[in-house]
């Protein structure tokens, strides 16, 4: 696999109108024209470099934007004020009322919850399916289903989605795959794969501080264009523009997006491989006792790693929640939604960023209540937290002192 991605990445520059090395922040909403014959043909969508508006597009969102087509390998890329403005533009603009959707039943909670909740106010239904099955995927087909969705990792229980058998199914129905990236920007790139339009969540890993609410739709000219159509587009029409500040701000975040992703990787690695051996139910796509490994494998780009994310089932609710307690107390990191902050976070999604997800199929998925997805962070000597870690585990008793010399 070659690193062509990150290097367009690299390569892509853009000066400030002084020669700075940061481009200019667009500071406006609107923008003059002088004639309005210009104007007229910008709102038809016909002329390029020119900027009408800023919710139909800014220069800082362009910037970002093709920063993150780069980074995905696809024609562009539109940013949108978060990772569900991304989502939900993208499910608006393919599917129209009783269409149907075929998704992975494992995915973000608010995305599971758009899709079985709020879509049936235009009748629109989802088949929610173990998206490792290939054949249930393929007999959930109608001939009113627009889209194939899934997360190339997903969360939290970090299944791994076969994008390339995937987009065999999906192109043999002309039916668009939508994959969610969020959880492995540069370790995976879906659309080299076969995947039609790809998503982010930039609040995550892309952007890495915490401090900004984000997403991109990264596809085909024709389909982004297609979102800030006026007359007809999801995105300019639903309103889920990002700030051109903030904008700016994820561009020169992401500058450092290749460093981070390694160390989160690594760190999470040593980890998973560490509590595998301890006797923990470790769930990590680097281990071989996942059974997603071989497809992570064979798909991934193996500079960057497995990812930042694990897993590990501690039991019962009431163990997750005192031992995340005792992490935070000791500063392992905090007791948060949210990943690919430089400090490890961690939740126990079944009671919070997956509880949109009715009970029975949690348990269903394999989603107990005492599993805890940690976001693992940045942190320089690995060894000494996982020694932390496991002093917590065993004060806990959710490991036996005898198993450890620590
Ligand atoms: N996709 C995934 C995989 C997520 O984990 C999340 C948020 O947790 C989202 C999408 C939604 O992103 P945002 O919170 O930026 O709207």
């Amino acid at each position: 696999m070659s690193h062509k991605e990150a290097n367009d990445l690299q390569d892509l520059q853009y000066f400030g109108e002084y020669g700075g090395v940061n481009p200019s922040i667009s500071d406006s909403s609107t923008y003059t024209f002088l004639s309005a014959k210009t104007m007229f043909d910008t709102f038809e969508g016909n002329t390029e470099g020119c900027y009408l508006y800023s919710r139909h597009s800014s220069p800082s969102n362009l910037y970002l934007g093709e920063a993150l087509a780069a980074l995905e390998g696809t024609e562009t890329a539109n940013v949108t004020a978060s990772g569900m403005g991304a989502i939900t533009a993208v499910i608006l603009q393919l599917c129209n009322a009783g269409d149907h959707i075929i998704s992975s039943r494992t995915i973000y909670g608010g995305t599971y919850a758009f899709m079985k909740n709020f879509l049936k106010k235009f009748d629109i239904t989802t088949s929610f399916v173990d998206i490792t099955n290939l054949e249930t995927i393929k007999k959930a087909i109608r001939p009113n289903t627009k889209m194939i969705y899934c997360e190339s990792v997903s969360n939290p229980l970090l299944e791994v989605a076969d994008i390339s058998a995937l987009s065999r199914i999906s192109k043999e129905n002309n039916i668009p795959l939508v994959v969610d990236n969020t959880f492995s920007p540069l370790s995976i790139t879906p659309a080299k794969l076969g995947a039609d339009i790809v998503i982010h969540s930039l609040t995550k890993f892309i952007n890495g501080t915490s401090d900004a609410v984000a997403g991109v739709v990264c596809g085909t000219k024709e389909f982004c264009l297609s979102l800030k159509d006026v007359n007809n587009g999801a995105g300019m029409l639903l309103g889920s523009t990002l700030d051109s500040l903030r904008s700016a701000s994820i561009l020169k975040n992401m500058r450092t997006l290749h460093i981070r992703i390694k160390k989160h990787s690594e760190n999470a690695h040593f980890l998973a491989e560490r509590f595998e051996k301890d006797g923990l139910k470790v769930i990590y796509p680097g281990l071989p006792s996942h059974s997603g490994h071989l497809i992570m494998e064979d798909q991934m780009n193996p500079q960057y790693g497995y990812g930042g994310l694990l897993t590990i089932d501690v039991g019962s609710l009431e163990k997750a929640n005192a031992l995340m307690e005792m992490m935070q107390e000791r500063k392992i990191g905090y007791l948060a939604v949210s990943l690919g902050f430089y400090k490890t976070l961690f939740s126990a999604p079944g009671s919070s960023t997956s509880s949109e997800i009715p009970m029975e199929e949690q348990i269903s998925m394999g989603l107990g209540e005492g599993l805890i997805r940690f976001s693992i962070g940045l942190d320089n000597d690995i060894q000494r937290t996982y020694e932390l870690m496991k002093k917590c585990m065993i004060d806990l008793e959710i490991l036996k002192r005898d198993t450890s010399n620590v």
